[in-house]
């Protein structure tokens, strides 16, 4: 579904932070992106999304080429793809709901989002998703008095109401109480058996070898390892986390 062939990222400062990047994504799997601080593994879940312009090579989703991708194509893709930030994106002083909502407006035009039109069945999804995350009772609640694992179901409920084939996840966990990680992950885990595909930059070693089916490892821009958690054998570790982060 997805096939990413040649990528590359040069910034104009001339950090190279992706190095000729080539793999392959079916639907429905869940992917774990590893590697140290600096790696590139933002830059890869950015270029995904657009929300960083590659420098060379092609994302094929679906077919369809969205390396350069711009204007309507672009938001058109976007809608295809949800991302979820590490420190959640709400507007705070907003409910769970109309934050969730907001996920609906790639599918309206911007007057209509502005002025809240939005329809039965954009409302319908947003509980839904609400309902999804286990936050139904916090609808109204504003987003500010929400504690931090509560704000990011707030986004990843968002992200799901755009209806993605693909999700974006940039270390999710890292805003929340730690004990709450196995959550977060279980719920985006959970969204790949409707067959959409998860991809989520992890910095604990420990949870993406518990939650995904597989694992991208990235060093200084190249993809260093890609297999499944078993095959992440303590030299390939090493291989991935080779270099300090002071290196980079
Ligand atoms: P990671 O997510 O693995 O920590 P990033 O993708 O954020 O790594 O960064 C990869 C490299 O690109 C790093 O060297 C970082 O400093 C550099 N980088 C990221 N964003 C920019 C930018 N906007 N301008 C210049 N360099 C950048």
């Amino acid at each position: 579904m997805i096939e990413v062939k040649n990528l590359s990222k040069v910034f104009p400062d001339g950090t190279r932070a992706l190095d000729n990047v080539n793999l392959q994504i079916k639907d429905g799997e869940f992917i774990a992106v590893i590697g140290l601080s600096g790696a590139g593994k933002s830059t890869f879940m950015r270029c995904l999304n657009r929300l960083n312009d590659p420098s060379a090579g092609q994302i094929l989703l679906e077919g369809e080429d969205i390396a350069f991708a711009q204007g309507r194509e672009l938001r058109k893709l976007r809608r295809r793809i949800g991302f979820v930030f590490q420190q959640f994106n709400l507007v705070t002083r907003l409910t769970a709901f109309e934050n969730v909502i907001s996920g609906r407006l790639g599918y309206h035009d911007r007057l209509r989002g502005l002025f809240g039109l939005y329809t039965t069945d954009d409302k319908a999804k947003a509980i839904q998703a609400l309902t999804r995350v286990g936050l139904e009772e916090k609808m109204y609640t504003k987003a500010s008095s929400l504690s931090g694992g509560q704000q990011q179901r707030v986004a990843i409920a968002r992200a799901l109401v755009q209806e993605p084939k693909l999700m974006l996840a940039d270390e999710p966990t890292a805003s929340i109480d730690p004990k709450l990680s196995g959550v977060i992950m279980g719920l985006l885990k959970s969204f790949c058996d409707d067959g959409m595909t998860v991809i989520v930059n992890i910095h604990e070693l420990r949870l993406a070898k518990d939650f995904a089916g597989r694992i991208l490892g990235f060093n200084k821009g190249q993809l260093v390892f890609d297999g499944t958690p078993d095959q992440l054998t303590h030299l390939e570790e090493e291989r991935v986390y080779a270099g300090s982060v002071a290196d980079l």
